[in-house]
């Protein structure tokens, strides 16, 4: 595996693998690789010539009170993951490069990159959608490929691909969850053991929802009530949101119908984690 740290380089590079007729999968990355990340990587691999992983921590997707400086980056050992994954090359670029004096361009997607989430986080998305843009500008690639953990972000660069006529296939791949059914974050590490604890109500809620749903119920009011309670019975988790959306749109739901997309973000102590499930209420 090569480790590219230049942005010509893995241009040049990329661009010499399209000529030769070579599928270029692309998993992007903050690093701190876990089995969320291997699941991308051996989609990637699966589907593709040749594999493409970025580890950039993106400080434009970080507001100023959040964790951009003390995120965790253990470089050896996702060097040692990628290679073992058989990862052709990892890219790896430094902010200054990234973000060169003088940066200016942002994209944003109007009315899906401002809410949840993208309220909670100002510029959160806005952030990620033009990492990706430049990523997709500097690796590219056939297919990228994307977690359900962060469904949002999903659906924003699916937005972005579909309005700019990008040539890219984006690839949603399920949440991978611990045994006990926290989704996996490279987050979860700074969580204390009771945290780590409480936060499982997460998981716990959706699971209840999507029993709620199978019994018959279609108020999305009662998911929210629902899980609104679960959450409150644990002291170290605060809610922050619980929405009830269509899944293609955002848009929140009444009375569920289609693919249903039921969106939670909590503070667990001072980390803050999200989760999502899908269901299709129509199938049940
Ligand atoms: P991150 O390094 O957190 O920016 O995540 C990089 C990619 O991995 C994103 O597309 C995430 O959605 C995806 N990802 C993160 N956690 C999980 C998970 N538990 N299951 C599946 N994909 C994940």
């Amino acid at each position: 595996m090569k480790v590219i740290r230049s942005i010509p380089s893995m241009q040049h590079i990329a661009r010499a693998l399209q000529c030769s007729g070579k599928r270029i999968g692309f998993v992007p990355t903050m690093g701190a690789l876990h089995g969320g990340h291997l699941s991308l990587i051996r989609r990637a691999k699966r589907d593709n010539d040749i594999v493409v992983v970025s580890i950039f921590v993106n400080p434009t997707q970080f507001g100023p009170t959040e964790d951009f400086q003390k995120y965790p980056r253990p470089f050896m050992q996702d060097k040692k993951i990628c290679t073992k994954e058989g990862v052709a090359y990892l890219f790896y670029p430094q902010v200054i490069q990234m973000y060169p004096q003088g940066f200016r361009t942002y994209t944003e997607v109007k009315g899906i990159s401002d809410v949840y989430c993208g309220k909670l986080r100002p510029g959160h998305f806005r952030g990620v959608a033009t990492v990706v843009m430049k990523l997709f500008h500097i690796v590219l690639p056939n297919r990228a490929y994307f977690g359900q953990k962060d469904a949002q972000q999903s659906i924003i660069i699916r937005r972005i691909v579909k309005d700019m006529n990008m040539q890219v296939e984006v690839v949603v791949i399920p949440t991978i969850r611990e045994r006990d059914g926290l989704a996996m974050s490279s987050r979860n590490a700074y969580l204390s053991d009771r945290e780590r604890g409480e936060a499982l109500v997460l998981s716990q809620a959706l699971v209840a929802c999507r029993g709620m749903v199978r019994s018959g119920e279609r108020r999305a009011r009662r998911l929210i009530a629902r899980v609104t309670a679960m959450v409150r019975e644990h002291r170290c988790v605060k809610l922050e949101y619980c929405a009830v959306v269509d899944v293609s749109t955002m848009q929140p739901l009444q009375r569920l119908a289609g693919r249903v997309l039921i969106l939670l973000a909590a503070r667990v102590g001072n980390v803050r984690l999200i989760d999502n499930c899908i269901i299709p209420v129509s199938w049940l």
